[in-house]
C-alpha cells in the first residue's frame, strides 16, 4: 500500500474527515483533523482554509449589506404603504409586517457586528 494512501486510511479512522479542497502541492485529497487540515501526501498541515474563510467571510459581509439594502427598501415601501392605507385591519397587518422587517433587520446588523463586516 502507498505511504499516502496508508496515512490517508488512518485519518479516517482516527475521525479525520475528508473535505472538498485538494492540496495545492499535489492535488491529493485533504483531510480535517480537529482544526487542522492535513494533506496525507506531504504529510504536512495545509493552510488554505485560513484563506477561504477570509473570502467567506468578506462575502458574507456582501451578503449582509445586500440584504439590509433590501429591508431597507422594503421598509420605505411599507411607510409608502401605510400612508396611503385608512383601513385598520390592512394598517395592521401592515405594522405586523413593519415589525417583522425590523426585527429581521435589527438581527443583521447584530451579526455584522459580530462579523466584523
Ligand atoms: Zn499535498
Amino acid at each position: 500500500m502507498a505511504e499516502d494512501v496508508k496515512r490517508m486510511a488512518e485519518l479516517l479512522k482516527s475521525g479525520a474527515a475528508m473535505i472538498s479542497k485538494s492540496c495545492p502541492v499535489c492535488a491529493s485529497p485533504l483531510f480535517k483533523v480537529g482544526k487542522d487540515i492535513i494533506c496525507p501526501r506531504c504529510n504536512r498541515p495545509v493552510v488554505i482554509v485560513g484563506i477561504a474563510e477570509d473570502e467567506q467571510r468578506a462575502l458574507g459581509g456582501k451578503i449582509l449589506e445586500m440584504v439590509e439594502s433590501t429591508i431597507l427598501g422594503k421598509i420605505g415601501e411599507l411607510n409608502e404603504l401605510m400612508k396611503a392605507e385608512g383601513d385598520p385591519e390592512r394598517l395592521r397587518a401592515l405594522g405586523e409586517t413593519l415589525s417583522v422587517w425590523l426585527s429581521a433587520l435589527e438581527k443583521l446588523r447584530k451579526l455584522s457586528a459580530e462579523s466584523g463586516a
